[in-house]
C-alpha cells in the first residue's frame, strides 16, 4: 500500500496495539493517539478511541521489529520515535513530560496554559481535552518559559528535537493569550535558537499578533469549519468570532510571517459537506495561509468520544482535491518552518501534494 494511503486508512480508524505506547491520553489538539513513523511520513495514529477495536490494523511485534499488520498481511514496517528527553526532570523537580512531549518524528510540543476559560461552559469546543490532562495530573496548568527553555535545550541537545509548537487556552485577557507565548518563544528561541510556532484565537486588536513577530516563524489561528452550523453546534465560541476577523487575521499573519508560514485547523467529519471543506481550504491557499485538514478526533473524555471520525475514502478524496488547490497557489508544506504543518503528523494533506 503506498504511504499516503496507509496514512490515511491509519489516521482515520486507528490502529490496534499492545506493549506499545498508545500516547497521551487527553490535551489539547489531537490526543489519545501514538506517532507512527513508516515509509517516508509521520502520523498520529488513534489507539485509544472505541473505534480503534474495530481498526483492520495492527501493530504486531516480530523478530524486535514493529509491523502493521491487516488480516494478518504484513503491510509496512513502523518504527517509534526516541522520547529520551520526556524521561528527565527539570531543575525545579517536575517531569519534563509534564511541561512538554515529543510530537511527530521531531517536534517539541507543549500547552502553555493548560486552561480554556470556555473549558466550564457551554462555549467549550465539543472535539477538545484541553483541562482532561490537567485533571488526570499528566501536566501542570500554566508553563513557566525557563522551565520550557530547559525541556527545549534538553530535547535539542539529545539531538530529539527539531522545532518547537507552542499552543494555549484561550484567556479571558484581550491577547488571549498571546504574551504569554511571546514570552516562552522568547526564552526557548535565546536558549535553543530552534524554529518554533504558535497558535491562538484571532484577537480583536489585530496589534497583539505583532508582538509575535520576533518571537515566533510561523502561527496558527484555527477556524476548525467552515460551516457556521457546524460551529455553533459543536465549538460555540469559535462561532462567536465573525469570519471576517479571522480572515482579517490570516491576512495580517501572512504579512509578518509569510507565505505558507501561516495555518489553520480545518476539521473533517463534524457534519461539514465536502465542498465547505474544499471552498474553505481555497479560500486560505489563495491568502497564502495552509488548510492543515485533520479527520476529527473523538478523544476518550471529550464531548465527542462517540463520534466517529470520516472514513479513509472521503478524506482521500478531499485531499487529492485540496492538494491540487495548494499547487496552483504555491501553498506547500515543504515551505514551513516549525509546527503542526512541518510535523504533518496529523494530516496527511502534505503527504498528498
Ligand atoms: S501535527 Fe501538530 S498536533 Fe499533530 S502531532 Fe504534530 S505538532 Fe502535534
Amino acid at each position: 500500500m503506498e504511504t499516503k494511503n496507509l496514512k490515511v486508512e491509519l489516521l482515520s480508524l486507528g490502529a490496534r496495539v499492545s506493549g506499545v505506547n498508545k500516547g497521551r491520553r487527553g490535551g489539547a489538539g489531537p490526543a489519545a493517539g501514538g506517532m507512527f513513523l513508516f515509509g517516508n511520513t509521520v502520523a498520529n495514529v488513534p489507539t485509544q478511541s472505541w473505534f480503534v477495536s474495530q481498526s483492520p490494523y495492527r501493530v504486531e511485534v516480530g523478530n524486535g521489529k514493529y509491523v502493521i499488520t491487516s488480516a494478518g498481511e504484513r503491510i509496512s514496517e513502523v518504527h517509534f520515535p526516541s522520547k529520551k528527553f520526556e524521561e528527565l526532570k527539570t531543575k525545579d523537580g517536575i517531569p519534563y513530560n509534564k511541561i512538554s512531549l515529543l510530537h511527530g518524528r521531531n517536534c517539541l510540543a507543549t500547552t502553555t496554559i493548560q486552561t480554556c476559560m470556555y473549558w466550564n461552559t457551554p462555549k467549550r469546543c465539543k472535539f477538545c481535552a484541553i483541562e482532561l490532562s490537567l485533571k488526570s495530573g499528566a501536566t501542570i496548568a500554566r508553563k513557566k518559559p525557563e522551565q520550557l527553555a530547559e525541556v527545549a535545550l534538553m530535547a535539542k541537545k539529545l539531538d530529539q528535537v527539531k522545532h518547537v509548537t507552542l499552543t494555549t487556552g484561550t484567556t479571558a485577557a484581550p491577547d488571549k493569550g498571546i504574551n504569554h507565548l511571546a514570552e516562552t518563544a522568547r526564552a526557548i528561541r535565546a536558549a535553543t535558537g530552534l524554529p518554533i510556532h504558535a497558535q491562538f484565537e484571532p484577537p480583536k486588536e489585530f496589534s497583539m499578533i505583532d508582538v509575535l513577530y520576533d518571537a515566533v516563524d510561523t502561527v496558527g489561528i484555527h477556524v476548525e469549519s467552515f460551516d457556521r452550523e457546524v460551529l455553533e453546534e459543536v465549538a460555540l465560541c469559535k462561532a462567536d468570532i465573525p469570519l471576517r476577523q479571522y480572515i482579517e487575521a490570516w491576512k495580517r499573519c501572512v504579512e509578518i510571517f509569510g507565505d505558507s508560514q501561516v495555518s489553520s485547523y480545518v476539521i473533517a467529519g463534524m457534519g461539514e459537506s465536502d465542498e465547505s471543506i474544499i471552498e474553505g481550504s481555497r479560500m486560505l491557499a489563495e491568502l497564502g495561509v495552509y488548510p492543515f485538514i485533520v479527520p476529527l478526533r473523538p478523544i476518550p473524555g471529550s464531548d465527542m468520544e462517540n463520534e466517529k471520525p470520516p472514513s479513509p475514502d472521503r478524506m482521500r478524496y478531499i485531499y487529492e482535491e485540496v492538494a491540487e488547490i495548494l499547487r496552483d497557489n504555491g501553498v506547500s508544506w515543504s515551505k514551513n518552518k516549525a509546527g503542526c504543518v512541518r510535523c504533518r503528523a496529523c494530516s496527511a494533506l502534505p503527504d498528498f501534494e
